[in-house]
Order: C-alpha cells, then structure tokens, then sequence
C-alpha cells in the first residue's frame, strides 16, 4: 500500500502569513482556524514504518509533532521513522525544514545536482553531516529506488522529471551556484509502490501543462498539483504583490489554460491541490471559486489529510 500524508497544503508563507492582513489570513487568525495550513509538504510510505518527505517546508517541526506516523518509535531514545528527503526544487519552502533535522539521525536527501549545489553553496546546511546526511543526485526521467538508512530497498519508486518552472526567486538574476539552464531547478515526481504498482503524481509548482504533461498524467490515480493562485494576477489586484502567478513559475487553477480546464477529461482518480496561496480565493469554505475547484472535482486539503492507494 501507498501511503501519503499531507503535511501541509499552503504555499509560500502559509496561512495564515505572518505579515498578511488579506481576507483569507484575517480568517485564519479569527473565526475560521481551520483556515490554518503549513507550507506545502507530503509524506510517503510504503510499509507504514519507513516515511520519506517530499519536500522540508519551514514548517516541518511544526508537521512532525502533528503526525504521530512519523514520532520517534516508543521505546527508543533517539529514532525517527523518516528515512529521507526529496527535494522537487530549492526554494526556501521546499528545503529550509531540512536545518529543523540537524540532530544527528541518519537520512539521505534526494535531489537534482543543481539543488545540490545550492545546498552545497549554503554553509549553514553543513550541520547536516554528509556522515549521517547523504546527498544523493537524482536525474530527469531516470527511475530510482529511495533506499533506507541500513541500504535496505524501501519498496518506493521514484521518476523525477522536468516540469516548466523558474528557478528559486532568491536566485532571478543571479549566478546559480549549479549553472547551466532551467532544467532541474523544477521537478515533479511519479511516487510508485513497487509492490502494488498504485502511484501518485506530485507537482506542486508547474508553470505550464503541456500536451505531454497531460499524457503522462492521464489515467493516474491520485495527482497532487500545483494550486498556487485561482487567477494569475490575483496578488496584484489584491494589492498584496506585483507579481503574477506566472512570474512565479504557477500557473493558475482557473482560466482556460488554468489546472482545471487543462486537468479536466484525463480520468484521474484523485485531483487534489497543494502549494495553495493565502490570496486564493478557493481556500474559502463557501466561495464560488471553491464550488468551482470542487464541482470539478478537485480537493482542497485539510493539513494532515491520508490517502491510501
Ligand atoms: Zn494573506
């Protein structure tokens, strides 16, 4: 069986954001708690007592102490369950939570060489030893099994490919520390129990769905998408930013060439969005934009949420 556990759905900042006075994060803070998520994270299992992260969000403490499948076992004094890190891109959501996991247990971070080397340009990521921490590179469209600490086979499968995306905003203009083009610097993973052979999907930032994305997608049980913005220039006529979802590297759920309208029609079992802003109107209980994600069949998850396939 494949599990999966939604550590968290929100985006950059979460929700509700620490210096955001928006109408989702006023929410949030007052009558509706349950408006509250983590920034964006799952994690994934193939025999209930290995887990592997798909992405260490700021909020990973936090996550932890919120999901008794990854406490340290009963009975011994230093444990985690959590066997390794993937890292679908370098944002500061997606790898800051790895400083939370300095302690000293063995784990092994998977990632491209370009995300490698921004870890590598960054000293402070140095207190996760390369002896207990392992660094593992992962290439586009070249399957790999994630491994246990003792080297043993956890039963997962991972496809790492390359999906339209910009590299982290703290590097725009910048040399980056790994070089070369985009690619690498935005990843989607298909996440297979080899034993069953039941997967998910996991892109939770894709600026773009191409004919060949869709091909791929079509027919999977369970797709976690990229649910950033309902409209690409939302921030801006919020005036909560100038930019637009697509300057980020998002598309948008709405639109004609939004996630709905371009995910509709490809039998997918499961739709469920991840990497949700706080500008986004979907996350309202109640709002129309809500109707629209969930009359198309899409789910907006509650942190803590577990699917089994
Ligand atoms: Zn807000």
């Amino acid at each position: 069986m494949l599990r999966v556990v939604v550590l968290g759905a929100a985006a950059g900042g979460g929700v509700p954001q620490w210096n955001c006075g928006c109408a989702v994060c006023r929410k949030a803070r007052g009558e509706h708690p349950e408006l509250q998520s983590t920034q964006a994270s799952i994690a994934v299992s193939a025999d209930g007592a290995h887990w592997f992260l798909v992405n260490a969000s700021p909020d990973l403490r936090q996550q932890l102490i919120a999901t008794p499948q990854l406490h340290p076992r009963a009975g011994r004094l230093r444990h985690s369950p959590i066997a390794g890190v993937i890292l679908t891109n370098g944002e500061i959501d997606a790898v800051a939570g790895l400083l939370s996991m300095r302690e000293g247990s063995p784990f092994t971070i998977y990632a491209h060489a370009k995300v490698l080397a921004i870890l590598k340009a960054n000293s402070i990521f140095n207190v996760l030893g390369e002896n207990n921490v392992r660094r593992q590179p992962i290439e586009v469209d070249r399957p790999f099994e994630l491994r246990l600490p003792d080297g043993s086979e956890s039963g997962i499968e991972i496809l790492p490919f390359t999906v339209p995306g910009k590299r982290a905003w703290y590097l725009e203009g910048k040399a980056h520390p790994g070089g070369g083009d985009g690619t690498g610097d935005t990843l989607g993973l298909r996440i297979e129990d080899r034993t069953t052979g039941k997967y998910c999907y996991f892109l939770a930032a894709c600026a773009e769905v191409t004919d060949a994305l869709k091909a791929r997608l079509s027919g999977a049980p369970l797709v976690f998408f990229d649910g950033t913005v309902w409209r690409d220039d939302e921030m801006i006529s919020a005036g909560l930013g100038a930019k637009t979802g697509q300057s980020m590297g998002h598309i948008a759920m709405s639109g004609d060439q939004g996630a709905i309208a371009s995910l509709a029609g490809l039998d997918i079992d499961r739709k469920i969005f991840l990497h949700i802003n706080n500008s986004n109107p979907a996350l309202l209980r109640g709002s129309k934009e809500r109707s629209i994600a969930e009359g198309a069949g899409w789910q907006i998850p509650a942190d803590g949420t577990e699917i089994v396939l």
